[in-house]
């Protein structure tokens, strides 16, 4: 493969280390450390604050945007007056012409809506389902004029667009060094993730109770007043708030659970939270929804159970001896690995490279 320059456009809704981003940052960061390690030169654009002890990072000011995840299907989009999305794209069109391929990890409309003003090709990584009318529609239209420039992470993913089989299905993956494996793990839960409405983490706060098996809760509380309610709601469920941890200490807590419980309410595109529990050896128990159904080996690496119910959950507790904490981890080491996913990123850039008719014209 050849070396490229690469521009990665991170996600505008909060600085990369803030937890804020989701799951766009730990894959930035992924995706950004394996193509360095590879030879290829890369800088990436961030809001203000972001943080990383290893990755150049071009930080730029601006007010940060809403998560599309808090949108109605029909709202317009919305940017903010100084907004960072605005001006991170404002710099990349200023540097495009020293980079080869710009790859853009956030799921927003301008930098779809810019795509042909660039005389650089742009790589969209799109990180969520469909959630707005308008997002599909730039989305599709980018889909359209640039085919193979979409990719997405998953193929139920793909399913919720009307265009899925423009998408460029890339999975995900992890740098495996950073999780141990644990064989032996403690009797409580997991749960990790953003502490948001669209996770459903009520659910798993109630199997807890009824099971009366502790559950340990790792993330950003990003919606305060929908956890408050849940503390009030099950003030006796064995819970205990974690708090957001670097990746290197999750790992270290999580390993040592029994299982990981999943709960999403909506169609969760790849949770990242499930590669890092399989890497730990950590059995996954799920809603049969989005991602997971890609992810869960039934009865081996987990369960996948019926959408929002709770005695589902409880049920697959009960089963977790039938599951296979190293055949968790060897799932990880085949499927999830960074190398694996670099070799899938690398292929789409030099697709998109190859293809792209600017770089044709200048041939
Ligand atoms: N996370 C973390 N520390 C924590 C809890 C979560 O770093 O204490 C990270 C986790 O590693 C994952 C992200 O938060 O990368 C959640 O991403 P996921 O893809 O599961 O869901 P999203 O938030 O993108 O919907």
């Amino acid at each position: 493969m050849p070396n490229y320059n690469l521009l990665f456009m991170s996600t505008p809704i909060g600085a990369l280390g803030s937890g804020l981003g989701g799951g766009v940052e730990l894959t930035l960061s992924n995706i950004a450390q394996e193509m360095l390690r590879r030879g290829n030169k890369l800088e990436i654009v961030a809001p203000f604050g972001s943080v990383s002890s290893s990755l150049p990072i071009r930080e730029i000011p601006g007010e940060l945007q809403i998560p599309a995840q808090n949108q109605n299907r029909t709202e317009p989009i919305f940017i903010p007056k100084n907004s960072v999305l605005a001006n991170m794209w404002d710099y990349a069109r200023q540097v495009q012409a020293n980079y080869d391929l710009i790859v853009n990890f956030a799921y927003d409309w301008l930098p779809l809506y810019l795509t042909p003003f660039f005389n650089t090709p742009i790589a969209h990584l799109i990180s969520m389902g469909s959630l707005t009318d308008t997002m599909d529609h730039i989305i599709e239209q980018v889909a359209n004029h640039f085919p193979g420039t979409i990719g997405v992470h998953g193929k139920t993913q793909a399913a919720t667009f009307t265009f899925a089989d423009k998408c460029r299905c890339l999975v995900n993956g992890m740098d495996l060094s950073l999780y141990q494996f644990c064989s032996q793990p403690g009797s409580h839960l997991a749960w990790v993730g953003r502490i948001a409405p669209e996770k459903g983490i009520e659910d798993a706060v109630a199997a807890a109770k009824i099971t009366g098996i502790p559950l340990k809760i790792f993330g950003l509380i990003q919606d305060v007043p929908y956890w408050e309610k849940i503390c009030q709601d099950y003030p006796d469920a064995p819970i205990e708030y974690r708090g957001f941890l670097p990746t290197h200490e999750l790992q270290q807590e999580l390993g040592q659970c029994r299982a990981l419980l999943v709960t999403p309410r909506w169609i969760e595109a790849y949770p990242n939270v499930a590669l890092e529990a399989l890497a730990c050896g950590v059995p996954l128990i799920s809603y049969r929804r989005g991602g997971l159904t890609e992810i869960v080996q039934e009865g081996k690496t987990g369960f996948l159970v019926e959408p929002d119910s709770v005695q589902g959950l409880v049920e697959a507790i009960h089963r977790l001896d039938e599951t296979d904490r190293q055949a968790c981890r060897q799932q990880a080491e085949t499927t999830y690995s960074v190398s694996a996913m670099g070799d899938r990123m690398e292929q789409w850039f030099e697709d998109i490279l190859t293809h792209s008719p600017k770089l044709k014209a200048q041939a």
